[in-house]
């Protein structure tokens, strides 16, 4: 897939600044997952109306845009994805979009990325680190200013109040993780390898890139071998996703079972009870701490 990054919005950017606004005076963004949503809401607030393709619980690996998605995304102004290969459905989408007057930003573009050692894939999950969040958080922020610069003071505003709390975040996980017993910990689904990174952490993933792939026999042995000899106590998993492995690990092993998540939808529990990237984030900690001694 052409990735379209800052440089090329910057050609279509200005175009989109000429658009007829829409009845509500909102600037239109449609996102192809939560963190996408999440941040761009906590910087646009009532200045922008976001659509998330898989809001909802929805599963953002396995996301195949519907004909009412597809009539979204043909309509879409701006759109916003990861890249990554995050998204492959939208490399398949966007030829026939591309002619419309659309500009689509690539979250990923700039970031390092790590490869999966199993597949040699990349692997999508970027935000999971706290680092790379904060930047994406920025990136967002750079963005609703170049669609709308009348209201940068909003923007501005908006985004230091939550930049700091990245700041103050990543100093709660150095500060809980500084007096770790061990560096390992055992996660259904491969999407914290950024998290480990950042943390000096090393994760072993039971799965892979996607929540579904499941392990070889051979792979499982390996785990449950890893999880007794180092003595962990938690198999952390993400509760939405296929978790009869991590279970059967735990069980094997005698090992207790946890929840971390990658943030990738909200269910509608957490919807309800109005979480979000930094109350999901501090649970997660809470369960590493526990993990990691
Ligand atoms: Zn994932």
């Amino acid at each position: 897939m052409k990735k379209i990054g800052l440089t090329l919005l910057l050609l279509f950017g200005l175009n989109a600044c000429i658009q007829q606004p829409k009845d509500d005076g909102k600037i239109h963004i449609v996102v192809s997952f939560y963190i996408l949503e999440d941040f761009t809401e906590k910087i646009g607030g009532d200045l922008v109306n976001v659509i998330n393709l898989t809001q909802g619980g929805g599963e953002p690996h396995e996301f195949e845009p519907s004909t009412q998605d597809m009539k979204i995304l043909t309509e879409a102004k701006h759109i916003m994805i990861l890249g990554n290969d995050f998204e492959p459905w939208f490399n398949d989408i966007y030829d026939n979009i591309k002619s419309n007057d659309v500009d689509v930003l690539v979250l990923s573009d700039g970031f390092e990325t790590l490869i999966d050692q199993n597949t040699n894939q990349i692997d999508p999950h970027i935000w999971t680190s706290i680092t790379n969040a904060q930047s994406m958080f920025s990136i967002i922020k750079d963005y609703l200013i170049e669609l709308d610069p009348t209201h940068e003071p909003t923007y501005t505003q908006n985004y230091e109040l939550y930049n700091q709390e990245f700041t103050q975040l990543k100093a709660e996980y150095t500060d809980a993780i500084k007096n770790r017993t061990r560096n390992e910990f055992v996660t259904n689904h491969a999407a914290f390898g950024y998290l480990a990174q950042e943390f000096n952490l090393t994760m072993i993933p039971i799965m892979g890139l996607e929540p579904d792939a499941e392990p070889s026999a051979t792979i499982m042995a390996q785990i449950i071998d890893v999880v007794k000899a180092y003595k962990i106590p938690y198999i952390l998993y993400e509760d939405e996703a296929n978790t009869d492995i991590a279970k059967t690990i735990a069980k094997e092993t005698g090992a207790l079972t946890g929840v971390l998540r990658p943030i990738e939808s909200l269910n509608s529990a957490q919807v309800a009870s109005n979480e979000d990237y930094f109350s999901l984030m501090r649970e997660n900690l809470e369960w590493l701490k526990k993990a990691l001694n």
